[in-house]
């Protein structure tokens, strides 16, 4: 069976920037499980992995436009350090929720200089190559249960527990 809409796809992977430092893997754990044409993972892979099938090995560059997006400068801030009462230490690469509830997003702290904090709120994998090594463990078609929740239910579709 090949990969495509309303396939499940079991995947092996490792992700890594274009130093070669690994962002993220799947070593050591399981494989990933996803429901394929659900937006579920960064759509330059998802259109790589379209029409393979199981025991193939995909690699594949995925530019920011097509992973978490291009860096946005105007999502950088300069704040005081003033503006963080509770926190005793700021040091880079913290993170802060901000805004309101229903707005909120997550800042992380990038730069300090004497009094100021920078401050970025895009996602931390804006901007970046997104470089994924992957094998493709298994594709089987995706119950009807996983189509109406729009995600798998384990390796074999039975695997609900929610
Ligand atoms: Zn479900």
């Amino acid at each position: 069976m090949q990969v495509a809409r309303e396939t499940v796809v079991t995947i092996e992977y490792t992700l890594t920037d274009d130093d070669g430092d690994v962002i993220d893997s799947s070593a050591g754990h399981d494989p990933l499980a996803y429901l394929h044409g659900a937006g579920s993972i960064v759509a330059g892979l998802e259109a790589a992995l379209e029409g393979k099938s199981a025991g193939d090995a995909v690699t594949v560059a995925v530019a920011p436009g097509e992973g978490y997006g291009d860096h946005d400068s105007e999502l950088v801030h300069v704040a005081g350090r003033d503006q963080f009462p509770g926190v005793p230490k700021i040091e880079v690469g913290m993170q802060f929720r901000t805004g309101s509830e229903q707005d909120s997003m997550v800042v992380t702290v990038v730069a300090l200089e004497g009094d100021q904090v920078t401050l970025d709120a895009n996602h931390p994998l804006a901007g970046v190559t997104l470089n994924f090594d992957v094998k493709i463990v298994a594709v089987r078609q995706a119950t009807a249960n996983e189509l109406a929740h729009g995600h798998p239910h384990g390796k074999d579709g039975t695997d609900h527990h929610h």
